[in-house]
């Protein structure tokens, strides 16, 4: 569903799967592909929106769970796309898989690699997609954030009224405190998280963090 001109929002499918967002422009960046399981549906659903999966030139994942990156090899394979992963994403390539492995008891995530290497940031066209390593729920979290559309796509590291859990292998709660701290500042109208609901409106996004500072940083940090 769009959500803002370019911007677009496809809820997690269910059980252990994540949002998926697509931004177009001159380049079309799908983040967050979900669990390979809903691939088909979510695809439908993009489809449905005037994307053809071949219209996709980049996949970028938050991290490298696979509720948020299960997908990234079935529609790598799909839409021809590249993958471009963040340095400590391709760090943590193969440990977050053996891990989630050892999780989970089963193998959830088919192999993938890296195409590109982000920088500080990807150019799509008129957006300019801000890359900030943001640790904490995982080594390897990152978050984008687009200034013209003030909009911050931030994964698994706040919702609306909670933040990302710490207690999975690599996780940081020192970390993840300073990440929010940082992503926090940011001149944010819409926020768009890996899971629940999306926050619109400086204020909703700007209370959240109130919230969230008040609750969770007093309680647990
Ligand atoms: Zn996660
Ligand atoms: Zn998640």
């Amino acid at each position: 569903m769009r959500i803002k001109e370019g911007v677009y929002w496809y809820k997690e499918q269910g059980f252990f799967d994540a949002n998926t967002y697509v931004i177009k422009d001159e380049l079309t960046v799908l983040i967050d592909p979900g669990l390979e399981n809903y691939l088909g549906r979510r695809l439908k659903e993009v489809q449905a929106d005037g994307t053809d999966p071949k219209d996709i030139d980049v996949i970028l994942v938050t991290h490298l769970h696979p509720d948020h990156c299960g997908a990234a090899a079935g529609l790598k394979e799909v839409s021809g796309a590249q993958v471009a992963l963040h340095p400590s994403q391709r760090e943590y390539l193969d440990i977050m898989a053996e891990e989630a492995v050892k999780f989970f008891g089963f193998d959830i995530t088919r192999k993938f690699s890296a195409d590109l290497v982000l920088g500080e940031g990807l150019s799509l066209g008129k957006t300019y997609l801000e890359v900030l390593h943001t640790p904490g729920h995982s080594p390897c979290s990152i978050c984008f954030y687009a200034g013209d559309k003030k909009i911050l796509i931030g994964g698994d590291l706040v919702f609306e009224q909670g933040v990302g859990r710490t207690d999975l292998p690599f996780g940081n709660t020192e970390e993840l405190k300073t990440s929010i701290e940082t992503v926090s500042t940011l001149d944010t109208e819409l926020l768009l998280p890996g899971h629940g609901a999306i926050l619109e409106g400086r204020n909703k996004v700007k209370r959240n963090y109130e919230f969230i500072k008040e609750v969770y940083f007093k309680a647990f940090f």
